[in-house]
């Protein structure tokens, strides 16, 4: 019985000192298609957000040989609902636990619609050089084949390794390890969805195993002036679609409904019919900040090439494309109205 007793306190000593050594990642659920479920497992039709972060960590019981994880609710959305409200919550609440000895990394899981922009907020607004991991999946926790649960498996492997200081807010899925500015998703179905245009991925992550190949090119995190502790609300920005033959009149509507910003998600290289330009004009004379984007999804939005943007007053948006251009415009805001020194920012982050 002696016996048996000092063998089990070994065993008891033995998986606490694991436990010990093992990183502290926070898992951070908002919802999105990895907590969705349909009522088939081959159905395109379900709903986000119906599962807990605790059946969502229940679902990947290997995690706990990479780490000790714990769980909290932050929303359980379809992030086509995402909002400043969780927005401001998610960021504080990361700030919080990220300042706590005890927390080694934060996991984010979120849905695929907005994530590219919920990436790039947090990747302009948190403060610590921890690494915060955002992941999600394209398919339902129900469905055949589901990509969550590795995702999940890999986003807290990065979330926990050391080598993920430092590289700004990380997007994990499908294999690959992407920063958060860069991060876009590229197919409406496919699990191979997310992708780095121009600059490419940080890295990759098979069943844990991590190799970074990169590091964020821009600045990022606690280097960025953009704080959210005393923040209520952000400025409203508009995103203007351009096309053929586009008329001025949404954005003189954007402007009068009291928009502080415009986006255009332009032709080519962020180019515009005539109608909007003068109705940016217009903007611009209430005190509205232009950014000329593109809703071509890869290449470089140049200054001053078919418009004179320093006659006209406008902001390149450069490589962002009109969602993050978007992210940014309404954290610069908070700052300063002035073009120029908002087109720092675009260079800058
Ligand atoms: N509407 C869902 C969402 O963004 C679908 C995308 C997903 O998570 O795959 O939450």
């Amino acid at each position: 019985m002696k016996k048996l007793l000092s063998l089990f306190v070994v065993f008891a000593v033995v998986l606490s000192v694991n436990a010990q050594e093992l990183p502290n990642v926070v898992i951070l659920a908002t919802g999105g298609t990895i907590a969705g479920a349909a009522p088939t497992e081959v159905q395109s039709g379900y709903q986000s957000g119906q599962v807990g972060v605790d059946i969502l960590i229940n679902a990947v019981p290997q995690l706990k040989e990479i780490a000790n994880v714990s769980g909290e609710q932050i929303s359980n959305i379809g992030s086509q609902n995402m909002s400043d409200v969780v927005w401001l919550k998610l960021a504080k609440r990361c700030n919080e636990l990220l300042a706590q000895d005890d927390v080694d990394g934060i996991v984010i899981t979120h849905g695929t619609d907005t994530m590219e922009e919920t990436a790039y907020f947090l990747n302009l607004v948190i403060k610590s050089k921890k690494p915060v991991v955002l992941t999600c999946s394209m398919r339902p926790s129900t469905a055949l084949s589901a990509d969550g649960p590795l995702n999940i498996f890999n986003a807290v492997a990065v979330a926990g390794n050391k080598e993920s200081w430092d590289r700004g807010v990380l997007v994990v899925t499908n294999d690959l390890i992407h920063s958060g500015r860069a991060a876009i998703k590229g197919n409406t179905t496919a699990v191979e969805t997310f992708f780095s245009p121009l600059v490419g991925p940080l890295g990759t992550v098979n069943y844990g195993d991590i190799n970074y190949v990169d590091v964020p090119d821009k600045k990022h995190t606690y280097q960025t002036e953009f704080k959210v502790d005393d923040l209520t609300s952000l400025p409203r920005v508009d995103v203007i679609a351009i096309y053929e033959d586009a008329p001025g009149d949404l954005i003189k509507a954007s402007v009068d409904l009291g928009a502080k910003g415009i986006v255009t998600s332009g032709l080519g290289n962020g180019n515009l019919t005539d109608a909007c330009v003068e109705a940016l004009k217009y903007a611009r004379s209430k005190g509205v900040v232009v950014v000329r984007g593109s809703r071509v999804i890869t290449g470089f939005v140049g200054r001053n090439i078919e418009l004179d943007d320093d006659a006209l007053g406008f902001v390149a948006s450069y490589e962002l494309i009109p969602s993050k251009a978007r992210v940014l415009l309404r954290l610069a805001l908070l700052q300063t109205q002035d073009p120029t020194k908002i087109q720092e920012y675009y260079e800058l982050y």
